[in-house]
């Protein structure tokens, strides 16, 4: 039977903690489908279709990754995929309350279906999406945090809102 683990999120924008969790879990399961999730609740920097774009090219060298998108309910989408697995990371204690709330739920939801917690790379430990955001607002250098590609992408839809602070380049 081929594992198939779902690995869910916002990814808005991609970072390196996010591609760390693909790179390990890659070697675990069979198949591991990246799914940018569209949430009504949250007023992303990008797109989902950009989303979907932008790890795609990241990740067009990972054999065995697949990027989609999904709405609704997380445990119909695995159902719909045939995956038995969902991919949560987990950074800081921080991070615990929200993600067993939401395991407990899924579990009440879909009995046979799992969530896999995978700790963060210690390197990574201190990034999110949203920190990302605000450092680059300020000008503050995202290099290494998140991949080449993306980083000129980020700065260029933060001046297109107007959420640009001026200051040199880094
Ligand atoms: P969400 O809005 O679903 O939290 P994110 O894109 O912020 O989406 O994160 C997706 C998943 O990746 C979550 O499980 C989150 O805990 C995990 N994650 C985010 N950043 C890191 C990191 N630096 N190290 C490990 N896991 C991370």
């Amino acid at each position: 039977m081929r594992r198939i683990a779902v690995y869910p999120g916002s990814f808005d924008p991609v970072t390196m903690g996010h591609l760390d969790i693909i790179e390990r879990a890659n070697r675990i399961f069979d198949k591991v489908i990246v799914a940018v999730f569209h949430n009504p609740n949250k007023d992303p920097l990008f797109t989902m279709e950009e989303r979907v774009d932008m790890l795609g090219k990241v990740l067009q060298d990972f054999d065995g990754v697949e990027v989609d998108s999904f709405q609704g309910l997380l445990t119909d989408y695995l159902k719909q995929k045939g995956a038995g697995v969902m991919i949560r990371g987990l950074r800081a204690v921080s991070d615990f309350e929200a993600e067993l709330q939401m395991a407990s739920m899924n579990k009440k939801l879909a009995p046979e279906l799992e969530t896999v917690f995978m700790m963060t790379n210690t390197k990574y430990a201190y990034l999110s999406s949203s920190l990302i955001k605000e450092v680059a607002s300020f000008r503050g250098c995202i290099k290494e945090l998140v991949p080449d590609d993306i980083v000129p992408k980020v700065i260029e839809r933060l001046k297109e809102k107007g959420k640009l602070i001026d200051k040199e380049e880094c």
